[in-house]
């Protein structure tokens, strides 16, 4: 990010994430990336240096690091080391599920879960994806079925699951107003629940999916075959879910916005390093006016990404970020983000081609971010939605 941007404190922050990157990630991430899966080992270290649940407030026993910037911090050091798969595992577990569990877990639910949150021995995924509904959840069709005690049985299946094989459990959206699940669902057709691996023998990871990029980071279907769910792993209220997960939306964007960023600039520097570094007709590449030109345009296009989002994070900060402010961030830093690792890849020639460069390895990873945590285009349907709220004839 830009100077300025980041205090000193931050920087310290940075020291120590600096030192657990080089320590457990570097030496190991091409083994996991092949293995398609990172060890719990790896979380349990992020635990010992304080990097899990960063926002967890001190009376629960965290941090309360809440400035975004810290996480940002994180992103920014494992994009460094070209290991963007660790980022996605913790960005699924610190993005989208702890805020889910700081905004709506009652104080009970957040004493039994937020210790485990944050010493590595309960690693989260995302239950909301599945292979009929994506962009629109109102189509999800896993249902939870109210017990007499109180309790839930859930049947379903999710897909494209992050930490789906290596996680404990995960942040489930499912239907429980009965409704038909062939039908879309209303507004209040479903609840959020964690929902645990241990003891649910019905609950079970597919095979692995095979990704584009991001290997090291596993990504799985879901099954659930009567899970048996406590009554105490609902979280908030019963006919909230999706009012839940739309609250939770702006930082899952804002988190994608924020590494879509780091992506660019960390392959922007690997690019310059490049092109000052191999010649072609007696000149350095840097040196053709292509280069120079398409250089100059990706240094404005990623500045102005950084302003912007540096915007948003204080916005987010403050408490003031809305989910079409995020949904703008993630829209401009994802496309802009696509667009320059592709530029750089074809300055880098052949050799962006091949797979052991880290800019092949970005191009592929950079490909998930115009679609993870809303696409694109649905980016834009909300934003638009603001915009013509905003000049119906009524609204000045
Ligand atoms: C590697 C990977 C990891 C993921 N991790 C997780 C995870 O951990 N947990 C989880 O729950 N999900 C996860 N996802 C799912 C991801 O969030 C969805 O893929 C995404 O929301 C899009 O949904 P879909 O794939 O069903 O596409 P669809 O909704 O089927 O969309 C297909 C196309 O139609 C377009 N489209 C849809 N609706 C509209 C509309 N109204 N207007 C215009 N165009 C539209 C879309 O933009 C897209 O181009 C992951 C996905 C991937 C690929």
């Amino acid at each position: 990010m830009h100077t300025g941007f980041y205090d000193e404190i931050h920087e310290e922050f940075r020291e120590v994430v600096r030192e657990f990157v080089t320590r457990e990630v570097t030496p190991h991430y091409k083994q996991w990336d092949a293995a398609h899966m990172m060890p719990r080992a790896l979380w349990e270290a992020a635990a010992e240096n304080g990097l899990l649940g960063l926002a967890v407030p001190e009376e629960h026993g965290g941090m309360g690091l809440a400035d975004y910037r810290f996480r940002m911090i994180i992103d920014e050091e494992l994009a460094r080391a070209d290991a963007l798969g660790a980022a996605l595992a913790f960005h699924l577990h610190d993005d989208w599920v702890l805020p889910a569990l700081l905004q709506f877990a009652t104080e009970e639910q957040k004493q039994s879960w937020l210790p485990r949150f944050m010493d590595g021995s309960f690693v989260s995924s995302v239950g909301f994806t599945e292979p009929g509904a994506g962009s629109d959840l109102r189509g999800v069709r896993t249902k939870a079925t109210k017990n007499d005690d109180g309790s839930w049985t859930l049947n379903g299946q999710k897909t494209f699951i992050g930490n789906g094989i290596s996680g404990d459990g995960a942040l489930v959206l499912a239907r429980t107003d009965g409704s038909d699940v062939k039908q879309r669902g209303g507004a209040t057709s479903f609840s959020l629940f964690l929902v645990t691996k241990e003891g649910n023998p019905g609950y079970t990871p597919g095979n692995q999916l095979e990704k584009m990029g991001l290997k090291a980071s596993d990504t799985a279907e879901l099954f659930f075959s009567d899970v048996q769910i406590p009554a105490a792993n609902l979280i908030g209220e019963e006919g909230r879910g999706l009012e839940y997960v739309k609250a939770i939306l702006p930082q899952g964007r804002l988190a994608v916005a924020a590494a879509a960023v780091v992506v660019a600039e960390t392959v922007l520097d690997q690019t310059l390093d490049y092109v000052t570094q191999r010649n072609a007709f007696g000149e350095r590449i840097a040196d053709f006016q292509n280069t120079r030109f398409q250089l100059a345009d990706l240094q404005t296009g990623l500045e102005a990404a950084q302003r912007y989002l540096a915007a948003q994070v204080e916005g987010f900060n403050a408490g003031q970020l809305d989910l079409a402010g995020a949904s703008k961030a993630k829209l401009h830093a994802s496309e802009f983000a696509k667009k320059c690792v592709d530029i750089c890849l074809q300055l880098h020639g052949g050799y962006g081609y091949i797979l052991e460069y880290p800019v092949a390895q970005a191009y592929l990873a950079v490909r998930l971010l115009t679609i993870f945590g809303g696409t694109s285009e649905i980016l834009k349907e909300t934003i638009a939605q603001e915009l013509l709220a905003g000049s119906a004839p009524n609204s000045r």
